[in-house]
């Protein structure tokens, strides 16, 4: 007697089903819409094939392009082998390695026979990758031993394969799966079939070298890259943002307006041009005025500290290789002897102000009567993140966050977290952003503490969120589990910008680690010592980040009270000169940054050189204007549209204009 594997289903219901059957059996036993939309099934919590038989008893549920961050992710492995079928058909000869999904699409490093591939090859693969999909082959999984794998691979001609397979664990099940007669060694899951794919969902994008195993020593590969998704309208939506985004890229917009460069002599720190810092200051200036009126007390704290200090604080253990390391050590001046002599102390730049914060919390003697303590500190802090992880000024080695910490009672945690949600609302929307989503950091695999621990410390952010009335949709309210750091739940606040991307920049964790840690303390009612709880909060995240924001999001037209240069005054005669002059005393005594261009030039030539370096509004003077005493206005983008008015008017109108947010009436 054969025994039935008893298969649970979301709605809670349980079927009966024989060994032998698939989730494709159960989706058509359900219904025909059902069969036809079910993509994969998850079994025991495990995305897997939907051809793929049950073992056991399971829970099921299926996956149709309704799921779409499991489907999108099957469709684009899908694509790589779709496309390594392709190529090999194409090129014979050519080896096939890895192809794994990426995040919008997917990529396939081949070793080719003849030259390496280029981007003229890719219009006639990804014909060949659409045959491919018409012939609707089955995408079947085999189970394989090791050595007929490697016996497979050798006798194809295809030594990574060959020599991949062997460096599995003797233990593990391997597959291979099988499209028609093109074979690949593979985890899976895939889709049942290759018809499933959507023939013009997809497109290849380039093609780069990439080393085996990514090992400058091994053999260099042709590595092809595509993005996929699964119905052409969801490509055509992503090749639109991409379009955009080139067009906005901050490295592009950040040269044209001369704001800041790079250079390899300082990997990933940026040198800061006047008019670059002109936008740090404004926004540096608001953030002070913000924080000055939600009570924060702004420090500053040592750059250098003695690596002790840095193991107390346990550091020097978990971020040890980000951190730079300095030797405490006076170099020798003789040519011959060493450069340091190794013996003496070292010292570290500081990679986060958390543990200088607390070693001023810690300086005498603090009552409850004095929490909470909102400590914020604009801290340049350097990280050794790899030359290839770093880009444009959004990921960099030296950067500044907009950090402060705030030390208080557990009775006082919601009050501050529901007041931190106000002020990052408030200062999100004034410079510019209007929608962003609240999600819940939660528990690791890899922590500490107790669960009971962790329970109540995501209740706290959980209810503060609620408190604040921002736990809706409307605030893209979610919890993400998993996602936390090590010692404690966080509340991730993520922008959305002008073409729809989202950016993490804001956070807010409460931590009893550090202070526990640095041994903090505070004298409570009952005359006992007791530790506070450390809020770790930021709402730009870091300043250079924040600018590469702001520059994709506005596309360069900063609102006015950040745009560096906030008016050009250009002449169209050399008589309106004298005027010219005037008129930027007038707007800069007016506390407008404002520049004249003087330069015996075409008028139109200065419209469409100030226009390109996004300069807000332009003020045109012939000599009418000098005799008349007025201005001819021209903001950005309106090359048609000018307005003449009295030079007082112009002034209170920039004036007005150019406020900051905060400080409008
Ligand atoms: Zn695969
Ligand atoms: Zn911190």
């Amino acid at each position: 007697m054969s025994t039935l594997f008893k298969i649970s289903l979301p709605d809670g219901s349980v079927r009966e089903v024989a060994p032998g059957t698939t989730p494709a059996d159960v989706a058509a036993a359900i219904g025909p819409g059902l069969a036809k939309a079910a993509l994969a099934a998850r079994v025991d919590g495990e995305v897997r094939d939907i051809m793929r038989p049950f073992e056991g008893d399971a829970s099921l549920a299926l996956i149709t392009a309704r799921d779409e961050a499991e489907a999108l992710e099957l469709a684009r492995h899908d694509y790589a082998h779709v496309l390594a079928e392709a190529v090999q058909k194409l090129f014979p000869g050519t080896q096939i390695t890895f192809g794994p999904a990426t995040e919008d699409g997917f990529y396939y490093d081949f070793a080719p026979k003849e030259r390496p591939f280029t981007d003229e090859d890719l219009p006639a693969i990804e014909d060949e990758m659409r045959r491919v999909i018409a012939r609707d082959e089955a995408l079947v999984r085999e189970v394989w031993t090791r050595d007929e794998v490697r016996a497979f691979f050798e006798k194809q001609g295809e030594s990574f394969k060959a020599e991949w397979v062997m460096e599995l664990p003797a233990d593990e099940t391997i597959t291979m799966y099988r499209s028609g007669g093109w074979l690949d060694l593979c985890r899976g899951p895939h889709l049942a079939s290759t018809g499933k794919l959507d023939p013009n969902a997809f497109k290849l994008t380039r093609v780069s070298g990439a080393y085996w195993r990514g090992d400058q020593a091994n053999a260099m590969l042709s590595r092809i890259y595509g993005t996929g998704w699964l119905s052409k309208k969801q490509l055509d939506a992503h090749l639109v943002r991409l379009e955009e985004a080139a067009k906005r890229d901050h490295r592009r917009i950040g040269a044209d307006m001369d704001l800041f460069h790079l250079q390899s002599e300082a990997q990933g720190s940026v040198f800061w041009h006047p008019k670059g810092f002109l936008v740090w200051r404004a926004l540096e200036a608001y953030m002070r005025r913000r924080l000055d009126a939600a009570g924060y007390d702004e420090v500053r704290t040592p750059q250098l500290m003695d690596a002790r200090q840095w193991e107390r604080s346990g550091h020097w253990g978990k971020y040890r290789e980000n951190m730079f390391v300095v030797p405490d050590e006076i170099p020798s001046t003789d040519d011959d002897a060493p450069v340091l002599s190794g013996a003496g102390d070292l010292m570290a730049l500081k990679p986060m102000n958390c543990p200088a914060h607390v070693l001023i919390f810690k300086q005498g003697i603090t009552s409850y009567r004095e929490l909470p303590i909102r400590m914020a500190e604009f801290g340049c802090c350097h990280r050794n993140e790899p030359h290839g992880a770093l880009h444009g000024i959004m990921r960099v080695r030296q950067f500044t966050q907009d950090d402060a910490h705030i030390f208080c009672r557990e009775d006082q945690l919601i009050g501050e977290i529901v007041a931190f949600c106000d002020l990052l609302d408030s200062v999100y929307r004034d410079l510019g952003f209007d929608s962003y989503a609240i999600k819940l950091a939660l528990r690791p695999d890899q922590r500490f503490g107790s669960d009971a621990e962790w329970d109540k410390s995501e209740q706290i952010l959980r209810d503060a969120v609620a408190a604040a009335g921002r736990a809706t949709p409307e605030y893209g309210w979610e919890e993400l589990p998993g996602e936390g750091a090590f010692y404690a739940p966080k509340l991730e606040f993520h922008l959305t910008d002008a073409i729809g991307r989202t950016w993490q920049v804001g956070t807010i964790q409460a931590d009893t680690v550090l202070p526990e840690r640095l041994d903090a303390s505070y004298v409570g009612e009952d005359g006992q010592r007791h530790r506070p709880v450390m809020l770790h909060r930021a709402i730009l995240g870091t300043f250079e980040r924040f600018i590469g924001i702001l520059i994709e999001h506005h596309a360069g037209r900063f609102p006015l009270w950040l745009a560096p240069v906030q008016a050009v005054v250009a002449t169209i005669v050399s008589d309106a000169d004298d005027y010219a002059r005037e008129v930027v005393a007038a707007l800069t005594r007016a506390g407008i940054r404002a520049e004249a261009d003087l330069r015996n030039e075409k008028i139109n030539y200065k419209v469409r050189e100030h226009s390109l370096a996004y300069v807000p509004n332009l003020l045109v003077l012939g000599k009418r204007e000098a005799e008349e005493r007025t201005v001819a206005l021209r903001p950005l983008g309106s090359d048609a549209r000018q307005e003449v008015l009295g030079l007082d008017a112009l002034v209170a109108r920039l004036q007005a204009e150019a406020r900051p947010p905060d400080l409008q009436g």
